[in-house]
C-alpha cells in the first residue's frame, strides 16, 4: 500500500508540472513543418524524387578529393575544433572571393561568419537583429523558414507579395513577370521595421531581382533605416546571361546588409551544411555572438574541404573550366527538359532564370484531383499528395512558400526541383507522358 501511495503522489507531481505550458509562447504556430511533411511522403511513395532541393548527382571530383584529404591526411588537427567563427582559410578565401565580388577590402576575422548552411546564417540573423516588437518584411513566395524564425525570436512578419502577370503574347510565363508592386512594397515600411528578407535568386520561383528592383527594395531600407537579410544561396545559378546583383553593392547597402550563402547550392553538397554570412563587422559582431553561444562551431574537414573548392574557383574565375561556370550551364539545359516535358502535358511552367526550381501551373490537371469546398487544405497540397501517391511523382505545393492568409490565393502551382541527373528527368518525363495518355484516352 504505501508503495501504490508513493506512485500516487508522484504521478500527481508529475501531472502538476505538465498542466504549466510545455511550449515556449514564441514558438507558438510554427510547428508544422512541410519538409517533414512531404520527404516523408516522398520517401514511402516516390519513384522518381524532384521535391526537395538537393541534387541527385555528385559534387565534383576536386571538392569530394579535397574533403577525403582532409580526413585521411596526415594533419590530425582536421579533426579537432578549429576557430569558432570559422576555420582560417575559409574564411581568408571567402574574405577574398566576396571581396573581388564586392570591389571592396574585406578582413576575414571580422566580415565573415560561417555557419552550419545557410539555414543557421539565417538563424543568426533573427536572432541577433529581432526582438518584440520588430517587424520583418517577407516577400512571397518565400523560403518557408524565414516566417518561423521571425516568430521565434519575437517578430512580427509583414508579407508582401510578387504579383504575377500573365504575357500578353500567349508566350509561357516566366519568373520576371511576378513583380513587387512598389507603392504595396513601401507601404509595409513603418518605424517598427527591423529587417526585409531578400531572396534572389529566389526559392521557389526561380526568380533574379533586377538592379531596378533591388534600387527600389535598397532606397526603402536606407529611408527607413533598415537592415537586409540577403539569402544569396543561389548565388551562381543564373541563367541565360542573367546577371545576379548583390544588393550589398548598391548605394547604402553595405553597412546594413548581410549575405547569406551555401556551399550546399555552390557545389552541389547539401549534405556537408557549410553556409556563410559575409557583412560589415558592426552587424556580424552581433552574428558571432549567436553563433558562439548556440553552434559554436562547424565541421573543421568539411570547412577545409570547402576552402579548397573556393581557392580552384578563385584562380579559375570567368574561365569556361570553372565549376561556378559550368554547373549553370548544365543546369540551364536541364530547366529546359522539364520545361518542355511539362509544357508537353500541359502542365504550364513558369521559366525561371535562376536557382534549380521551376514552379508550374496545374489548373488544366484539376479533373484527376478535384476540388473538396471549404477544406483547411490549399488544393496544390492535397495534388503534390496525390500525385506522388497516385504517380510516384514528388514535388511541393507552392502554397508552402505563402503565409497562411495568402496561402489560398496560390494554390495551383506545384514546384520541381530539376537539379536531377538526366535519368531522373527521363523518368519523370516518361511519367508526365503516360499520365497525358491516361488523360485524353477514352
Ligand atoms: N535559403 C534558401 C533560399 C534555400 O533554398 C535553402 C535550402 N533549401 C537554404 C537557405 C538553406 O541552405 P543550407 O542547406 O545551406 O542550410
Amino acid at each position: 500500500l504505501p508503495l501504490v501511495k508513493f506512485s500516487n503522489s508522484l504521478s500527481f507531481s508529475l501531472q502538476a508540472k505538465m498542466s504549466r505550458p510545455l511550449q515556449a509562447q514564441r514558438l507558438e504556430g510554427t510547428d508544422k513543418n512541410i519538409w517533414v511533411e512531404f520527404v516523408k511522403l516522398a520517401a514511402t511513395y516516390s519513384k522518381v524524387n524532384l521535391g526537395q532541393g538537393f541534387p541527385d548527382f555528385p559534387p565534383p571530383d576536386f571538392l569530394k578529393e579535397a574533403f577525403v584529404k582532409a580526413l585521411s591526411g596526415e594533419n590530425h588537427m582536421m579533426h579537432q575544433y578549429t576557430r569558432a567563427f570559422g576555420h582560417p582559410p575559409l574564411v581568408k578565401i571567402l574574405a577574398q572571393f566576396y571581396g573581388k565580388l564586392l570591389g571592396r577590402d574585406l578582413d576575414p576575422m571580422t566580415n565573415v561568419m560561417v555557419t552550419v548552411g545557410a539555414y543557421q546564417a539565417l538563424f543568426c540573423c533573427f536572432q541577433a537583429f529581432i526582438e518584440e516588437g520588430d517587424e520583418v518584411i517577407i516577400i512571397e513566395p518565400f523560403f518557408d523558414c524565414y516566417e518561423p524564425m521571425t516568430k521565434m525570436a519575437g517578430g512580427t512578419p509583414v508579407f508582401v507579395p510578387l504579383r504575377p502577370k500573365a504575357p500578353k503574347d500567349g508566350k509561357l510565363m516566366s519568373s520576371k513577370d511576378w513583380q513587387l508592386d512598389p507603392a504595396e512594397l513601401a507601404s509595409k515600411f513603418n518605424e517598427r521595421t527591423k529587417a526585409i528578407v531578400l531572396n534572389s535568386p529566389n526559392n521557389p520561383l526561380g526568380k533574379v531581382f533586377s538592379r531596378g528592383e533591388l534600387e527600389l527594395i535598397a532606397d526603402l531600407c536606407v529611408k527607413h533605416d533598415v537592415l537586409c537579410f540577403s539569402d544569396e544561396v543561389y548565388e551562381w545559378l543564373v541563367y541565360d546571361g542573367k546577371e545576379h546583383i548583390r544588393i550589398a553593392s548598391l548605394p547604402g547597402m553595405w553597412d546594413r546588409t548581410v549575405i547569406i550563402g551555401s556551399a550546399g547550392k555552390t557545389f552541389s553538397a547539401t549534405g556537408w551544411k557549410v553556409g556563410w554570412t559575409v557583412g560589415p563587422n558592426r552587424l556580424q559582431q552581433h552574428l558571432r555572438n549567436v553563433h558562439q553561444n548556440s553552434v559554436y562551431h562547424c565541421a573543421t574537414a568539411a570547412q577545409e574541404a570547402v576552402a579548397q573548392g573556393f581557392q580552384r574557383e578563385l584562380e579559375l574565375y570567368g574561365k569556361a573550366d570553372s565549376y561556378f561556370s559550368q554547373l549553370p550551364k548544365e543546369l540551364q539545359q536541364k530547366r529546359d527538359w522539364l520545361v518542355q516535358s511539362l509544357d508537353a502535358v500541359g502542365m504550364k511552367p513558369i521559366v525561371p532564370e535562376g536557382t534549380y526550381f521551376l514552379v508550374a501551373d496545374i489548373s488544366k490537371f484539376k479533373s484527376d484531383v478535384p476540388d473538396v469546398p471549404d477544406s483547411d487544405e490549399p488544393y496544390d497540397s492535397r495534388f503534390a499528395k496525390w500525385m506522388v501517391k497516385n504517380k510516384g511523382l514528388a514535388a511541393i505545393p507552392l502554397s508552402a512558400f505563402y503565409s497562411g492568409a495568402h496561402k489560398n490565393n496560390y494554390n495551383h502551382f506545384i514546384r520541381f526541383c530539376f537539379a536531377k541527373k538526366e535519368a531522373t528527368l527521363k523518368a519523370a518525363n516518361d511519367i508526365l507522358q503516360k499520365w497525358k495518355q491516361e488523360k485524353t484516352s477514352p
